[in-house]
């Protein structure tokens, strides 16, 4: 595949492409837990650069002129960054609505009085488990869950809505109740119940991951029934619930659209179409480099799936593509070596096989959640050398 990283663009392409609108700041790689679902890159070990705080202002001033008005801080860890107060005071003194996505570890009450008072607009919290000893197995740590906990609480303290993020799998599926009953007793506003989606770490490890169709059936019945018990008591907690793809007869339209409305910045400056395509055979532009302006507009990387013209059959005379895009590209790539080919997730793509050995493999019995692949520094260097 071409990818010489900073080639023009077709000029329709171009004229037609509105300006990205969610910003997604990746300040580091760093984090203290190793979730084994993680969807940073296997070999983040090897990408150990990260803008300094000046240039991270000077990508939102360029994101924000270009009509951006979104900004999610994430990583990694973002709260391993100390400039992070400084970071998101830019970022409201530009005017945009900011959220951070946190572990919560290396949080405490002050850093969360401090964001408020930065201007910080919203901060979601992810769990591994409704129990203590799955989440600190999970997350490699015997304090995450009590600090989670604390934090979950200090941030509704400080008057933000609680917005919890549960990442569930084959063996944490089956606690729905209790996710959903301990999110109430903390006294949740947004919940979401997010299914492994299948990039980085989640993919490697995904036959020990991935649910059974029987599972996921039970935890829509009782996600559902939970919807519709709160509503009835008109309580404001929302349940969000995410479920895998694997398990659908066609795919998601990935990110409204590549280089649509997405924009995401790794630690290093690459700035990619989304946060996973970083594995795809693509040399991607960097804003140490190159304008913001030309990385969006005119750089190859994200010209590279706009349109139709680069879809393979039998998307190319497909009727639905305008509603799909042709699926996940990352997705595509990663089950059948060709970016350009149908997500396979497609019952119509000739390697839709794939995602039915995936469900086959999921009904049968799986190492325990021990025998998973962690996203360390140590793995992720053996990674590397492979
Ligand atoms: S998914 Fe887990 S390991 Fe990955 S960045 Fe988030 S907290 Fe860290
Ligand atoms: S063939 Fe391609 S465009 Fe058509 S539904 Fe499947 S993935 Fe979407």
């Amino acid at each position: 595949m071409l990818n010489t990283g900073s080639t023009s663009a077709d000029s329709t392409l171009v004229a037609n492409q509105g300006p990205p609108l969610w910003l997604l700041a990746e300040l580091t790689y760093r984090c203290p837990l190793q979730c084994p679902y993680c969807s940073n890159p296997l070999e983040f070990a090897n990408h150990k650069d990260e803008l300094t705080t000046a240039q991270w202002i000077d990508v939102f001033t360029q994101a924000r002129a270009l009509g951006a008005a979104q900004l999610g801080f994430s990583g990694g860890e973002p709260l391993v960054r100390d400039d992070l107060v400084e970071l998101i005071e830019a970022a409201r003194e530009l005017g945009f609505y900011t959220n951070l996505i946190t572990s919560g570890m290396g949080l405490t009450e002050q850093k969360v009085n401090a964001f408020k008072q930065a201007g910080l607009d919203h901060i979601q919290i992810s769990f591994q488990a409704s129990d203590a000893e799955i989440n600190n197995m999970l997350a490699g740590s015997r304090k995450a869950f009590d600090q989670k906990l604390a934090m979950a609480r200090a941030v509704k303290a400080a008057g933000y809505p609680m917005v919890l993020n549960f990442v569930t799998h084959r063996h944490n599926i089956d606690e729905i109740e209790k996710i959903i009953e301990l999110c109430l007793a903390l006294e949740a506003d947004f919940v979401e119940l997010a299914t492994c989606q299948y990039y980085g770490w989640a993919h490697l490890n995904r036959a020990g991951l991935l649910p059974t169709k029987a599972q996921l059936d039970h935890a829509e019945a009782v996600t559902q029934r939970y919807r519709l018990k709160l509503a009835a008591e008109n309580h404001p907690c929302k349940l969000i619930l995410v479920t895998p793809d694997y398990y659908e007869e066609r795919p998601k339209g990935c990110m409204n659209g590549w280089g649509n409305i997405f924009l995401s910045i790794t630690p290093d400056g690459t700035a990619l179409p989304c946060h996973s395509a970083r594995q795809l055979p693509v040399t991607f532009p960097n804003v140490t480099a190159h304008s913001l302006s030309h990385i969006w507009y005119d750089s190859f990387g994200f010209n590279r799936f706009r349109g139709y013209e680069w879809m393979s059959e039998p998307c190319r005379s497909c009727d639905e593509k305008e509603k799909d895009f042709g699926g996940c590209r990352c997705q595509a790539y990663m089950l059948t070596g060709d970016a350009t080919q149908a997500d396979p997730v497609c019952s119509k793509s000739p390697h839709h096989d794939k995602i039915l050995a995936a469900r086959a493999e999921a009904d049968l019995p799986q190492p325990p959640i021990e025998a998973l692949t962690f996203r360390n520094e140590r793995n992720s260097r053996i990674i590397c050398k492979s």
